[in-house]
């Protein structure tokens, strides 16, 4: 539970806060008890290489200090991979995350599902259908009990529109969205989705298609934007950015939204963006006003 129980969503960066003044996880963990955060997400973007004592040492931190745990996992995952090659090693990848982070003591790994190849939607939707029912097969015969969150994309070339994500998670158990904000408003690529009523929608759908328990469970991105027509360039700190997070945030509220927000803005807002964020969640759920002209 987050240290006010009357808060429903944990907040975290992604990737260890800078200003842990030691390197590795275990002190990330620590780091972010300090700053009042009660989530990390575990970087594992390039490789996934932490050895069992390691998993030990993060997963006994995370206890020590009580922050819930997820793992991003590498970036080169793609679902719809063009070689048997490419294929195994990326579900090698995918695989490595989920096993190694579940020894880690994180319940939910995050990962982008794919590129389209510029092949049609519904032919990709089914081949990333199957990898994933493989996948999801596999890890149950090994235990390893950990929600596959793969992410909403930045660009259209991407797999990954919410639509997508949430029919994904309707079919196969323990597959649920990671609702990453800022690449939803990117992907439009013309400033939309960026209001209430938009992100209000939004969560309806995600309640429509799996329940109360799904908005119960939200693992999301927030973060600041710069996006062209084709959709995300990169993430930017939130006062260089558009993103109406404060509506983001109160539609959270009114619709009961539950689960993690984890930030991943760059250097050197990382930290604060993140704060920024649970701060104003904080000030509207203790009935503060938000400015909506800003
Ligand atoms: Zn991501």
């Amino acid at each position: 539970m987050p240290e006010n129980e009357r808060e429903l969503i944990r907040f975290g960066t992604v990737g260890s806060p800078q200003t842990t003044p030691t390197s590795g996880t275990p002190a990330a963990i620590e780091h972010s008890r300090i700053l009042g955060l009660d989530h990390l997400e575990i970087a594992w973007v390039r490789s996934v290489s932490a050895s069992e004592k390691t998993c030990a040492e993060i997963r006994a931190a995370a206890e020590t200090y009580r922050i819930s745990l997820s793992v991003h996992a590498p970036y080169f995952i793609n679902l719809n991979s063009q070689t048997a090659d490419l294929m195994a090693k990326s579900d090698e990848r995918l695989l490595k995350a989920a096993r190694t982070g579940f020894l880690a003591g994180a319940r939910d790994i995050v990962f982008h599902p794919g590129s389209y190849h510029e092949q049609p939607e519904e032919q990709v939707y089914e081949r990333i259908k199957q990898k994933l029912l493989e996948i999801r097969g596999i890890l149950d015969e090994e235990g390893v009990e950990v929600i596959l969150r793969p992410e909403t994309t930045g660009k259209t070339a991407m797999f990954g529109s919410l639509d997508e994500l949430l029919q994904l998670s309707k079919e196969i158990p323990g597959v649920l969205p990671c609702i990453d904000w800022a690449h939803l408003h990117a992907r439009q690529g013309d400033g939309s989705f960026n209001s209430y009523a938009e992100f209000a929608d939004a969560l309806k759908k995600v309640q429509t298609a799996l329940g109360d328990a799904g908005l119960k469970r939200l693992h999301c991105h927030l973060s600041g934007i710069e996006y062209t027509s084709k959709g995300e360039q990169r993430h930017l700190p939130l006062n260089q950015a558009d993103i109406q997070y404060r509506e983001l945030l109160q539609a959270l509220i009114d619709l009961g939204a539950e689960g993690v927000i984890a930030t991943e803005a760059p250097e050197p807002f990382h930290v604060a963006d993140c704060l920024t964020i649970q701060a104003t969640y904080r000030h509207i759920l203790s009935g503060g006003e938000i400015s909506r002209d800003l």
